[in-house]
């Protein structure tokens, strides 16, 4: 009966030890300390979908802020002129509105203008060329995405995970927390969206706390 019951210890310090080795060996210590990892919370500007939501940017431009004749508005349409041939019945006219002496009135633009930059000139409207922002295009880079058309908080992702790129990380003075998406790190720094306000900055690496250092280098380890 002793042997059977010293050698059930044993058995089971044998087990307790190989499953110390198991819990050392595949559970790394941020995980530990991380225990919401995995959470995915959804980008609140894009509300997840990860397209830009800069006003009027579509795939990554805005109208042109000149006053130029935008090729793709709504405003161009067919005129009726009397006497006019078939052939001009067809075109798109800009009716540009302005006004002279408080009196609205309409000046009208061809088809072969739009793209042209538009100016007043002696209280009349005149062309001055292809627009120098849009090139004619009538349409702009967004600076929000910078041309890409993505959500600038979540880079087109839609959401962030926590423990991934979504980290809670404290200063090393007050040890306050910050909820940070972590973007890009140096030996010396880290950039990261707040995830509060929505603002990237950098945060020198000394000013954060050694948990939040040690979580860093083992999420984001820097390139050999
Ligand atoms: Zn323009
Ligand atoms: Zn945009
Ligand atoms: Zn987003």
């Amino acid at each position: 009966m002793r042997l059977l019951n010293r050698s059930l210890r044993r058995l089971a310090s044998f087990v307790f030890a190989l499953a110390l080795v198991a819990a050392l060996l595949f559970t790394p210590a941020a995980l530990l300390q991380a225990a919401e990892d995995g959470e995915i919370v959804p980008c609140p500007p894009c509300r997840g979908d990860g397209v830009c939501r800069a006003r009027d940017c579509k795939e990554g431009k805005i109208p042109c802020y000149s006053e130029c004749l935008k090729p793709d508005a709504p405003e161009w349409t067919k005129r009726q002129i009397e006497g006019q041939s078939e052939a001009d019945a067809e075109k798109l006219w800009f009716p540009y509105a302005y006004k002279v002496n408080g009196k609205k009135e309409t000046a009208w633009f061809s088809r072969e203008q739009a793209g042209e930059l538009i100016a007043i000139e002696k209280g009349q409207p005149v062309s001055r060329g292809r627009c120098p922002a849009c090139a004619g295009s009538g349409r702009i880079v967004c600076q929000s995405c910078a041309g890409s058309g993505k959500c600038f908080a979540c880079l087109g992702e839609g959401k962030f995970v926590r423990g991934r790129n979504l980290l809670t990380l404290t200063d090393a003075l007050q040890g306050r927390e910050m909820e940070a998406v972590v973007r890009s790190r140096t030996a010396e720094r880290v950039t990261v969206l707040r995830l509060a306000d929505l603002k990237v900055f950098d945060i020198p690496l000394d000013k954060l706390s050694a948990e939040s250092n040690e979580l860093i280098a083992q999420r984001f380890p820097l390139a050999p």
